[in-house]
C-alpha cells in the first residue's frame, strides 16, 4: 500500500521555505506556492503557471492538495430581534470534523473558527470537552475555516466579506498557539485575500498563563478573552477541572495585569451565569474584586444547554442583578445575546449531536 502523500496546505509558510531548500529551490518559491494556496485558492500544482513545469511535477510528487470540505450547513433564525446564524460542518484530511460558525450582524461578518478537533480541557459546561482532544488543526485548516464562511458571505451578499475572527469554535486556542498566530498573519499581515486587522481578532482562552505571556511578548495587537466563569478557586475547579488546577486563579490574575500593562489592550473576561452556581451577588463580588487589579471588560453570557447536562441558565432578572452589582463596583459589563442556539452554534455547543453521531 503507498503512503498517501502530505497535504502541504498543511505546512507553514516557515516549512514550506524548509521543503524548498531541501527541493533544492529558493526561499522565495516558497512564498509564490504560499500565495496561490491561500491567495489564489490554487486546486493543483498545475494552476501555479509562475512555476517551472520541473517544480510543478516535483511538487505534485511530493505534496497534495487537500481543503477541508464543508459537508453540512446549517442556519437558525432569531425573529425577535431579525438574526440570522450559520454552522458549517468540515471534513478534514484524516476524516475529522470540525465545526465553524458565521455571525453576521449589520456593521460586521464575524467568523468564530476551531483551533482543535476537540479539547482536552473537559470543562463541564461544554460539549467540545465531551469529545476530549483527538488533534490540533493545521494553520492552512484554520485559514480554510474563514475562507469557507467568506465564501457564503460573498455568495448571498456580493461585496461583503468577514470582518472579525474569534477563536472561540471548538478545542482550546492558547494550546496551538503556533498555528493560531501563523493563520492570523496568512489572513491579516501577509496581504492575500483579506487584509483583516489584528485588532478585529479576539483569542479566547480558558487561562493557558505561558502563553498569555508569549502573546504578551509576541507583540500581536489581537484581542483576548478568558472564560472565568469563577473568581473563586473551588468552584472554578468544579467547572474547568483540568484548567482551574493547572492554571490557578492567583497566578491567572498576575499574568492578565503583566499582560494588560505590558500590551494596554484591555482583557475581556467571559462569564458565564449558570443558575445556582455562580450567580449569587456573593459571586459577584468576588468577580469584582478579582477584575479591579487589571484592565478589563466582564462580557456575561447565558448558558446554552447542550445534552446530558443538568446546568441551567439564569433568569433575566437574575442576570440584571448580577450585572447591576459589577457596574455599582465601578466594572465595564457588557451582555452578549446568544445566537444560533437551535443549530447548535452557541458558545459551548459546538461539537453537536450530529458531529458525534458522524464520527462515530
Ligand atoms: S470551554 Fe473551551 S477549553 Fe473548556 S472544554 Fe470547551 S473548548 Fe475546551
Amino acid at each position: 500500500m503507498t503512503t498517501p502523500l502530505p497535504n502541504i496546505m498543511d505546512l507553514t509558510l516557515k516549512e514550506l521555505q524548509q521543503s524548498m531548500s531541501l527541493l533544492g529551490e529558493p526561499s522565495f518559491r516558497a512564498t509564490q506556492i504560499h500565495q496561490w494556496l491561500f491567495s489564489h485558492h490554487a486546486t493543483s500544482f498545475d494552476n501555479m503557471t509562475i512555476l517551472a513545469l520541473a517544480l510543478r511535477t516535483k511538487l505534485s510528487e511530493t505534496f497534495t492538495i487537500f481543503r477541508p470540505e464543508v459537508v453540512e450547513r446549517y442556519e437558525s433564525f432569531d425573529e425577535a430581534c431579525d438574526h440570522r446564524t450559520e454552522k458549517i460542518l468540515l471534513k478534514l484530511s484524516d476524516n475529522n470534523l470540525v465545526e465553524s460558525v458565521l455571525i453576521p450582524s449589520e456593521e460586521r461578518m464575524t467568523a468564530c473558527v476551531s483551533s482543535q478537533v476537540g479539547c482536552p480541557f473537559q470543562c463541564s459546561f461544554c460539549a467540545t470537552g465531551k469529545m476530549g482532544l483527538r488533534r490540533n488543526l493545521s494553520a492552512g485548516e484554520i485559514t480554510e475555516q474563514v475562507y469557507a464562511l467568506n465564501n457564503m458571505v460573498s455568495a448571498k451578499e456580493p461585496g461583503r466579506t468577514i470582518t472579525n475572527i474569534v477563536f472561540m469554535g471548538m478545542g482550546e486556542p492558547l494550546l496551538n498557539t503556533d498555528n493560531i498566530i501563523e493563520a492570523i498573519e496568512t489572513l491579516g499581515t501577509r496581504n492575500y485575500r483579506f487584509s483583516l486587522s489584528q485588532r478585529k481578532v479576539t483569542i479566547s482562552t480558558v487561562g493557558v498563563i505561558p502563553e498569555i505571556q508569549r502573546i504578551a511578548k509576541s507583540g500581536l495587537k489581537t484581542k483576548l478573552a478568558v472564560s472565568l466563569h469563577s473568581a473563586d478557586q473551588q468552584k472554578r475547579e468544579s467547572l474547568m477541572p483540568i484548567a482551574a488546577k493547572q492554571y490557578p486563579l492567583k497566578d491567572l490574575g498576575k499574568s492578565l495585569a503583566e499582560y494588560t500593562a505590558s500590551t494596554g489592550i484591555p482583557v475581556t473576561i467571559v462569564y458565564m451565569l449558570l443558575k445556582g452556581i455562580n450567580d449569587s451577588l456573593d459571586d459577584a463580588k468576588t468577580l469584582a474584586r478579582f477584575s479591579r487589579s487589571f484592565l478589563c471588560k466582564i462580557n456575561l453570557i447565558d448558558y446554552n444547554s447542550i445534552i446530558n447536562m443538568n446546568l441551567r441558565p439564569v433568569t433575566s432578572a437574575a442576570r440584571e442583578l448580577f450585572q447591576q452589582y459589577l457596574v455599582n463596583a465601578g466594572l465595564h459589563v457588557t451582555v452578549r445575546k446568544s445566537y444560533g442556539t437551535t443549530i447548535n452554534a452557541a458558545c459551548g455547543q459546538l461539537a453537536t449531536p450530529s458531529l458525534h453521531a458522524a464520527q462515530r
